[in-house]
């Protein structure tokens, strides 16, 4: 699929839990663009496939299932929400123990990534994005002029998790991400890297939008 050779998205990638989420939506917020939490769609195809009652560590059973989906991100308030078959997902949801357990494995179906890439790269043509996951700057926007990568330590990631109330391994979920075939997690070509173990919230959005053109 083409898409535009500059196109007007802030890509924010990183690995979990290390602060991406709230920084790119302040920085949205900021720019007036539209936030997109990319993995909240691979969550929601996982939420999916659960209820589907097939086994997340089965690739074959994950592709069926997922092709039976239907899955939407209408924007509401400036976000993408995910919708399956109609129904948006709430936060509970996307951020279930069970889903925690099973997103890496599912995300890291080559049909799923290659459904959830066409929808993400369409949203382009809703207005300026800002958009984090962990392959945005490399597989998704690889030409967009502003990427950034947003690293912290693994200590500050997990006690991160843990005051968010989530019990998963993070070094698990990052080690099935960066250690899949199909667009691992990697610091994308032209990325600036931002090391948020030691930063505010106010700080690390500042340097991001002190980068800004
Ligand atoms: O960002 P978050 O931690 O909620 O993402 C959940 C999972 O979704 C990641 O651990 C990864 O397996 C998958 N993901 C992905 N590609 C993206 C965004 C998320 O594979 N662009």
């Amino acid at each position: 699929m083409s898409h535009m050779p500059f196109p007007n998205v802030i890509t924010i990638d990183g690995p979990a839990a290390s602060g991406k989420s709230s920084v790119a939506r302040l920085v949205a917020a900021r720019r007036s663009a539209i936030y997109v939490n990319t993995g909240n769609m691979y969550r929601a195809m996982t939420w999916a496939v659960i209820a589907a009652g097939a086994d997340p560590a089965d690739a074959e059973a994950v592709r069926q299932a997922a092709a039976e989906l239907k899955l939407e991100s209408p924007v509401v308030e400036g976000r993408t929400q995910v919708s399956v078959n109609g129904r948006v997902l709430d936060d509970a949801e996307l951020n279930s123990d069970p889903v925690n357990r099973a997103v890496s494995l599912v995300a890291r179906v080559p049909e799923v990534r290659e459904r959830l890439v066409a929808e993400q790269r369409a949203l382009a043509d809703l207005g300026p994005l800002v958009m984090e996951g962990r392959d945005i700057g490399s597989v998704v926007f690889p030409d967009s002029a502003t990427k950034f990568y947003i690293d912290a330590s693994e200590e500050v990631r997990a006690a991160r998790r843990r005051a968010q109330g989530h019990q998963d391994q993070v070094a698990e979920r990052d080690r099935l991400d960066s250690t899949r075939k199909t667009s691992p997690l990697v610091v994308p070509e032209g990325a600036i890297v931002i090391d948020n173990s030691h930063l505010t919230l106010d700080q690390a959005v500042q340097a991001v939008l002190d980068r800004l053109p």
